[in-house]
């Protein structure tokens, strides 16, 4: 992996350098409500500003799906994100007349922040030539990119992927220092290694089971995904969160799980109620008595008591995604009880994904109550999956 030495920093003084950063925060009612990967964005900032690069920032926001949506504008990122570093520099465009306006503007040391770069749906295109075009416009800006969205590195998208193919390229601070807890629990991790995956992406996490298999002594599910489970097992999950498609695999992946002895811990009772609201009427309930009008929104007291014993000896611990819809008070203790578990776990814990970091924050946890805090869930997952992220595989070798 390059990293920005193999730039020469100080060749990038008064360079324009584009840097993709990963400033997708949780946001309600228009504010930011954990700033935490904007601040992990920061130190290779610093160190850009420092030897006298002029930055222009792209990230993504949300899931707009290629349409300009007002409420995900990067604009109050951008804000933040000035409090943090000093002054910069909001630019309601990308690969645009204003951008490149914008970006020749930057004097040593400034920094500006794109607009979202899915408003544009060639970024997350499934097509080559799309994406190229848009990673050309984004080249056209800048003289090098450094990588630096820890989060998106396992998506082949145009900011993350294809500009990196068009520039020096390097990693940035953040994808550096992820990258190295990383290998810490890929290259002999203490055993008991164990997993611990809740949260709502269901399909997306369902599809990197199979190959932690292969690498944990233990699997424990909770959060909406769990429900998947389930059904598999035959049970009634009502109006829970559910990928009917993903039943059959998962049967499977239970069998495989059981020959190559791997136990994987499911809920045994949950909490559940007919919405995810702060005054709904809720009830705890066996896992077999889920009403048909009811949703899992939190694993339950027993359950909470079976997940913590299966943590108690973890000397590796990986965790990733709520173990209910935490937001809401009265479906958060389940959540809260796994963090208490992960926390007091004795060896390395990490925990990853943007919710569950926000989670944890929310929650009350100290940040070192935790081995690492990552910003970034599925690229983690896939990482420890020993899957090949296209945005790191191309800052491996040579480069442009
Ligand atoms: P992360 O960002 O940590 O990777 P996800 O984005 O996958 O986690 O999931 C976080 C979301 O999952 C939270 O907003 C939480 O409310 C939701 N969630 C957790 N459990 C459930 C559930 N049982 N039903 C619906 N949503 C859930
Ligand atoms: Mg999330």
């Amino acid at each position: 992996m390059r990293t920005i030495e193999s730039l020469g920093d100080e060749a990038l003084a008064g360079k324009r350098v584009l840097v993709r950063a990963d400033l997708n925060v949780p946001m309600r009612d228009g504010a930011i409500t954990d700033d935490r990967r904007i601040r992990a964005a920061v130190p290779t900032l610093r160190r850009l500003a420092a030897v006298g690069a002029r930055a222009a920032v792209l990230s993504h926001l949300g899931r707009p799906k290629g349409v300009v949506v007002p409420e995900l504008s990067l604009a109050p990122v951008a804000e933040r994100l000035g409090e943090l570093l000093g002054p910069v520099q909001f630019v309601p465009d990308t690969v645009g007349a204003a951008a490149s306006a914008a970006v020749s503007g930057l004097g040593d040391g400034q920094v500006a922040v794109l607009e979202n770069v899915r408003f544009d749906a060639r970024e997350t295109s499934k097509d080559d030539a799309e994406r190229g075009a848009l990673a050309a416009g984004y080249a056209a800006l800048a003289e090098a990119f450094v990588s630096d969205g820890f989060g998106v590195l396992h998506r082949k998208q145009a900011s993350v992927y294809d500009v990196a193919r068009l520039l020096p390229s390097a990693a940035g601070e953040l994808v550096a220092a992820e990258v190295a807890v990383l290998e810490r629990l890929t290259e002999h991790p203490d055993r008991p290694y164990v997993v611990v995956l809740g949260g709502a992406k269901v399909s997306d996490k369902l599809a990197v089971i199979g190959n932690l298999l292969g690498r944990v002594d233990r699997l424990v599910v909770g959060g909406g995904m769990a429900f998947t489970f389930l059904a598999a097992q035959g049970l009634a999950t009502g109006r829970s969160l559910l990928e009917p498609g993903l039943v059959d695999t998962v049967r499977q992946l239970l069998v495989e799980a059981d020959e190559r002895g791997v136990a994987i811990e499911l809920p045994v009772d949950v909490v559940t109620a007919a919405q995810a609201a702060p005054d709904a009427t809720s009830a705890t309930v066996a896992v077999d008595a889920i009403g048909e009008d009811q949703m899992g929104l939190d694993i339950g007291p027993r359950t909470a008591e079976r997940f913590a014993a299966a943590l108690s000896d973890a000397r590796t611990v990986f965790w990733n995604g709520p173990m209910g819809v935490f937001e809401v008070p009265q479906f958060a203790a389940g959540t809260r009880a796994v963090a208490e578990a992960v926390a007091a776990s004795p060896g390395l814990s990490v925990v990853g994904g943007g919710d569950s970091a926000a989670a944890v924050r929310q929650l009350g946890f100290a940040d070192d109550a935790f081995g690492h805090i990552s910003t970034g869930g599925g690229a983690s997952l896939e990482y420890l999956e020993g899957r090949e992220l296209p945005g790191l595989a191309v800052l491996d070798g040579e480069g442009v």
